[in-house]
């Protein structure tokens, strides 16, 4: 019987990123190379990172912060008038930190998820193994029958009102 709200249960798509040297396993959950992560190497500081600072800072409308915690900064001051270095080097070490922080947790808890995820798989597969198993034995002449008339019950729409009435008596 197919329940309602029950699913056929198939298996997640694992996660593949051609360039990384091992696409499965932990090797996926890696923090990221920057050597800044106030500005992710690109000499700006990161909105999300900046908006902690400068209050209602908009990127639309607002100067970009230069880094200040590495040079790459030093790219940008040419773009005089749109730029904001009211950022200083000991803001800008700071959201370094708090940015290394979150990509810390980031990548554990995308672990934690990805073994999670394995566990759940394996469980599956297991399940799946062992149901393949349990059909490669052929059904008795009783069982037979049964399935025959579960499956003509079915297929009548009477099969759940006699299951009701079959446990009843059970
Ligand atoms: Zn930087």
């Amino acid at each position: 019987m197919i329940d309602d709200e029950e699913f056929e249960q198939v298996l997640p798509v694992t996660v593949r990123r051609e360039s990384l040297p091992k696409p499965q396993g932990e090797e996926i959950f890696k923090m990221p190379t920057w050597n800044c992560f106030c500005c992710h190497d690109t000499g700006w500081v990161q909105y999300h990172l900046a908006k902690r600072k400068i209050r209602g800072y908009d990127p639309n409308i607002h100067a970009n912060p230069v880094c200040q915690n590495c040079n790459l900064g030093s790219r940008w001051l040419h773009l005089k008038g749109n730029t904001d270095k009211q950022l200083t080097k000991i803001d800008c070490q700071k959201l370094d930190r708090i940015e290394r922080r979150n990509w810390e947790e980031t990548t554990r808890l995308q672990f934690e998820g990805f073994q999670k995820n394995k566990q759940l798989i394996d469980e599956t597969l297991a399940q799946l193994a062992m149901r393949k198993s349990l059909r490669k034995r052929a059904r008795t002449i009783a069982e037979e029958s049964h399935a025959q008339y579960k499956h003509d019950l079915e297929r009548s729409n009477k099969y759940e009102s006699v299951q009701g009435v079959q446990d009843a008596e059970a």
